[in-house]
Formats: structure tokens, C-alpha cells, sequence
């Protein structure tokens, strides 16, 4: 039995983000999306609706949990038993990244293995703050997230779209 785990800041969470944890949800038993509580970034969600937009993006999985956490993600690997991170490659440029992260995490917790999956080529193009920009600006963002993450997004930043 594998448990994976899936971290990252998930502000909000995309169909990118879901269409990663639904493939992965199928090599593991079990996947929990972990959400990071203090990026070094500027946040528009708060921990507690970052989470909770994950829950309900992923509630038609049933071995996919959502938890969020603090700290280094290979301790919350430890604390969770799972023997593997999953983690979504759109370009090289994300490459270039989690791979410096890999190294460092290899030395802070040689167990935990890595496991990357490429985005479908239609999410190539999907990042969380791309996304933001677009709501703000009133662009069609309908086949990028859920519904409920439109609302939130709404809600967030005054925009009509519903
Ligand atoms: P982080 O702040 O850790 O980069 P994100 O929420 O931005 O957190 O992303 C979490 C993970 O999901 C990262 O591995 C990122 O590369 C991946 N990811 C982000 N957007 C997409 C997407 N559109 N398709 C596939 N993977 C994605």
C-alpha cells in the first residue's frame, strides 16, 4: 500500500491541479493533497479556503484526503507515512525547479521518492496566478476551475462573472 503525497499552494486549486490528483489518485492507494499554509508568496485564499476549495474539487475521489500543513513538505511526508511526493511538470521551466527542490528534499529525507506527471497539454499554460490575473480582469476562466473556485474567485475580488 503507497501513500502519495501532493504538496503545494493551491491558491486557488485549478483543473491542472484536480487532473494531476485524479491520475495520481490511480497509481496510489492513497493521495492527500497537502496544502501549504505559509508559501513564500503572496496569497489571495486563506489556508482555510485553500483547503476547503480542494476538499470539494476533489470530494469524487475517494482516496484522495486534503490536509493542510506547515513546515517542510518532507516532514509532512513523515508525519503522514507516505512513501512518495507527487508533483505536476507544465514546462521545462518547472523542471529546472523541482528538480534543485528534489536534490535538497533527497538529502533531508532519502526515502521519500519523487514522482512527477506532465499536464495534459490543455493545462499546459494553467498557474494559480495566471488564473488570478484573468478573474481580476474579467476573462473567462469557466473551463479552468470549478465552479465553486469561480464563486470564491468572485467573491475574492469583487469581479460580476459567476
Ligand atoms: P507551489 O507553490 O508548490 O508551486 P502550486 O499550487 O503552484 O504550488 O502547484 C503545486 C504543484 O502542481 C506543482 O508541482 C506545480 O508544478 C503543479 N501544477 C501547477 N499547475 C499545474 C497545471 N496546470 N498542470 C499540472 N500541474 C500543475
Amino acid at each position: 500500500m503507497i501513500t502519495a503525497i501532493y504538496p503545494g499552494s493551491f491558491d486557488p486549486i485549478t483543473n491542472g491541479h484536480i487532473d494531476v490528483a485524479q491520475r495520481a489518485s490511480r497509481l496510489f492507494s492513497k493521495l492527500i493533497i497537502g496544502v501549504y499554509d505559509t508559501p513564500y508568496k503572496h496569497l489571495l485564499f486563506t489556508i482555510k479556503e485553500r483547503v476547503e476549495m480542494a476538499r470539494q474539487a476533489v470530494a469524487h475521489l475517494s482516496n484522495v484526503k486534503v490536509q493542510p500543513f506547515n513546515g517542510l513538505a518532507v516532514n509532512f511526508a513523515k508525519k503522514v507515512k507516505a512513501q512518495v511526493m507527487v508533483r505536476g511538470l507544465r514546462v521545462s521551466a518547472d523542471f529546472e525547479r523541482e528538480f534543485d527542490m528534489a536534490m535538497m528534499n533527497r538529502k533531508l529525507n532519502p526515502e521519500l521518492e519523487l514522482i512527477c506527471l506532465i499536464a495534459k497539454p490543455k493545462y499546459q499554460f494553467l498557474s494559480s496566478s495566471l488564473l488570478k490575473e484573468v478573474a481580476r480582469l474579467g476573462g473567462d476562466i469557466d473551463d479552468l476551475v470549478p465552479k465553486h473556485v469561480i464563486q470564491a474567485l468572485s467573491k475574492k475580488e469583487g469581479t460580476s462573472k459567476m
